[in-house]
């Protein structure tokens, strides 16, 4: 049993009225660990303590920065292991997963950015009589608030760019998978990061993360989560004119066109919905499929996910764990049963009976992937985002018919197509309202290429040079030539 603590200040302590809340393994229901359910006077603390580390902070080199983003890189990446088994316990996400993604990941934003950063060039613009340069500074301290399903990814994503750029942070986890976020803090405390440029305030949404929001003396706020969150977070910050990004919820197509490489169309549609048991952002929840190849795919597909093997995320042969919690895996549940009253058909899954593995007690959150047909594409669980593994089946008769159900959503974050013909990949793509379109591919990332949404799934880019943007301040410089005659 682990006992958490704050970060605030380069000293870990518990919230300041001694609070705490409980963390739990989702595929064996044990309780792992006590963490601080903070509140807003620990938010206060941890501001006095970003305040008074900003000017040294902001005031290093960006190359001094980009180093010490290496060195936390280098000191996470001693750690490989420690994190991938921590991850997993926490999410029940399966090892490799946790290795493979979170842990490995989480390194790669470090040095990404830390490469990225060293790489840009001052940004000039020449006039006749003058010339423009942009000065960069700080947005000063900022506040990070991620969710459950890729904690450390997730976290480090942001907390790269805003070192890298001179902030101090203010970080809150999801009080679901606190764990590695309290890794990052004993690594950068052993490796002597100064104390107060980075701080973890653990707890609830709605009192911490709130309080992070409502903090006049934090001036960005970087937000992954849900939809709904969202509006509240912009609702608070934006009277404040704080910075703001927010990477939100998706309910994202895979749209398999009739000449698709079928082998490879069925493999990735199956990556695409089930990843993580379906609880990525970026997850395929909705296959539309071209009519004439529908029967053969649904076969394909259907057969290919009754072979993923769920089972104890602890194993290495394990690709897929519980969901995140009972009550999320309840929440799912309550979609299969919405989907067989609004007359779908169940062709895989929809049960938490499966072959092997319910955790040590039979009280693991799993639940077998599930695979729908028979629903309309407007139908409620073709529309709302459900975050598990449960993905609905429909077909199309044409391009446009494809590209206007794949549009039909309040989201826009992500899809995927299949198709051998590349040109008509591209065509499809300009037409699909997403932020990002993968063509014979899924979450394929480029760390330089900006990753966001469109309509409710979010506001703003984060990824190389906009992630750069979101964390500082530009300010442009114009010097006037001296006058050759005077
Ligand atoms: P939530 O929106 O519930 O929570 C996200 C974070 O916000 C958590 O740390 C949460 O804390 C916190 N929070 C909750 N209420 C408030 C509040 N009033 N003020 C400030 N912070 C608050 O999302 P989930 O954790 O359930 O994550 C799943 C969602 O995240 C899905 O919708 C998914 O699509 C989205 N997501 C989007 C991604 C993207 O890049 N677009 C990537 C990954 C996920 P607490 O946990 O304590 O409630």
């Amino acid at each position: 049993m682990l006992d958490i603590k704050n970060y605030i200040g380069g000293e870990f302590r518990p919230s300041t009225d001694g609070a705490t809340l409980e963390d739990f393994n989702p595929a064996t229901a044990e309780c792992i660990a006590n963490i601080p359910r903070s509140k807003a006077s620990d938010v206060d603390l941890a501001v006095v303590a970003a305040h008074s580390a900003q000017a040294e902070w902001g005031a290093r080199t960006l190359a001094e920065r980009a180093d010490w983003l290496v060195r936390i890189a280098d000191a996470l990446e001693a750690k490989h292991e420690h994190i991938a088994q921590t991850e997993s316990m926490d999410t029940g996400k399966p090892i490799s997963l946790a290795r493979r993604v979170d842990a490995s990941r989480s390194v790669r934003n470090f040095r990404f950015f830390a490469e990225f950063g060293r790489e840009q060039s001052d940004v000039t613009f020449e006039m006749d009589d003058a010339m423009n340069y942009v000065h960069r500074s700080p947005v000063g301290t900022v506040g990070l608030i991620t969710p459950w399903n890729l904690p450390l990814y997730l976290l480090t994503w942001k907390v790269a760019p805003a070192l890298l750029m001179g902030n101090t942070v203010v970080a809150k986890p999801s009080e679901i998978t606190p764990l590695t976020a309290n890794i990052l803090a004993e690594t950068l405390d052993e490796i002597g990061l100064p104390a107060g440029v980075f701080n973890v305030v653990h707890g609830l949404g709605p009192e911490v993360g709130q309080a992070i929001l409502e903090a006049p003396g934090i001036k960005g706020i970087s937000f992954t989560g849900g939809t709904s969150t969202g509006r509240i977070v912009a609702k608070t910050a934006a009277p404040m004119f704080k910075k703001l990004s927010l990477e939100l919820g998706g309910k994202n197509a895979t749209i398999i066109l009739k000449d698709a490489d079928l082998e490879a169309a069925v493999n990735g549609a199956v990556r695409a919905a089930f990843t993580n048991s379906g609880q990525v952002c970026l997850c395929g929840s909705r296959i539309l499929v071209d009519a004439s190849i529908a029967e053969e795919f649904t076969q394909l597909f259907v057969a290919e996910v009754e072979r993923i093997n769920i089972g104890n995320p602890a194993d290495a042969d394990t690709v897929m764990g519980s969901v995140i919690s009972p009550e999320h895996l309840e929440k799912v549940e309550s979609y299969i049963k919405l989907g067989i009253d609004e007359g779908g058909i169940v062709l895989t899954g929809g049960t938490r009976e499966m072959t092997g593995y319910h955790g040590p007690d039979g009280v693991g959150a799993f639940l077998r992937p599930t695979v729908f047909s028979g629903l309309d594409y407007t139908s409620r669980c073709a529309t709302e985002e459900i975050f598990g593994p449960m993905v609905t089946l429909h077909t199309f008769d044409n391009e446009d018919e494809a590209i206007h159900m794949a549009n039909h959503s309040e989201y826009g974050l992500a899809g995927s197509i299949w198709t051998t013909d590349l040109e008509r990949g591209r065509k499809v793509a300009a037409r699909m309202e997403t932020g990002i379109v993968w063509v014979n591919t899924w979450l394929h990332r480029d760390l330089r290429t900006p990753f966001g949404g469109v309509k409710n799934s979010g506001v703003g880019r984060e990824g190389g040079t906009w992630s750069m943007e979101f964390f500082s301040e530009m300010t442009n410089v114009c010097i006037k030539h001296p006058n050759p005659t005077s």
